[in-house]
């Protein structure tokens, strides 16, 4: 099975894509990560993409889209994945699917974590405030709010994309974790079966 975790920055793609992997044995595909991971490791990926990043701008699609594919390629992914801050552009998405179609397999279904976007910016603003250790190098209020307007313009319009898929469900992100989980486990427990 194969899922994408979708929502603005802040919205708990990671918190539920760990819950899904420990639960069910699904490998997290979090192309942060796997960004932040090049540029510690000073990878020509990273130099190309860390002043991108720290900006709160989109890595080129190219890049973004050539990790994941080369990723798709391990053994451990033939389980199923969970796609958390991937895809971000209409174009990475339709790559997804040429990527994933290659290997007979496909999306089964795009969880919507809906927030309220600028109650997350707040949320984050203050757990940077509180836990300056813990903040990522693009965690300033500023590049918060360009990451938010990236969302917006960039990686929103995905939505209209995955629902004309008919793949697109969209779960209450704004309650508690334990509850997003429980929500997002009876919709995996639907899939495949006759609606
Ligand atoms: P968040 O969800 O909090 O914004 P991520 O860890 O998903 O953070 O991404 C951090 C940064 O890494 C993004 O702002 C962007 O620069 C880069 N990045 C991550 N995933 C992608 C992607 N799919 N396409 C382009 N850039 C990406």
């Amino acid at each position: 099975m194969d899922l994408i975790l979708f929502g603005p920055p802040g919205a708990g793609k990671g918190t539920q894509a760990k819950v899904l992997q420990d639960e069910r044995g699904l490998i997290q595909l979090s192309t942060g990560d796997m960004l932040r991971a090049a540029v510690a490791q000073g990878t020509e990926l990273g130099k190309k993409s860390k002043a991108i990043m720290d900006r709160g701008d989109l890595v080129p699609d190219d890049l973004v889209i050539g990790i994941i594919a080369e990723r798709l390629e391990k053994p451990d992914c033939a389980k199923g994945v969970i796609f958390d801050g991937f895809p971000r552009t209409v174009a990475q998405a339709k790559a997804l699917d040429v990527v994933l179609a290659g290997q007979g397999r496909k999306i089964d279904a795009v969880i919507e974590l809906r927030v309220d976007d600028e109650a997350m910016v707040g949320r984050m603003e203050s757990r940077v405030r509180e836990n300056p250790a813990a903040a990522r190098a693009d965690d300033t209020p500023e590049t918060l709010r360009k990451r938010l307007a990236v969302y917006r313009q960039n990686t929103e319009p995905l939505l209209d994309f995955y629902r004309g898929q008919g793949k697109l469900v969209t779960v209450d992100g704004m309650a508690p974790i334990a509850e997003v989980s429980a929500a997002i486990k009876r919709i995996i427990g639907g899939l495949g079966k006759p609606s």
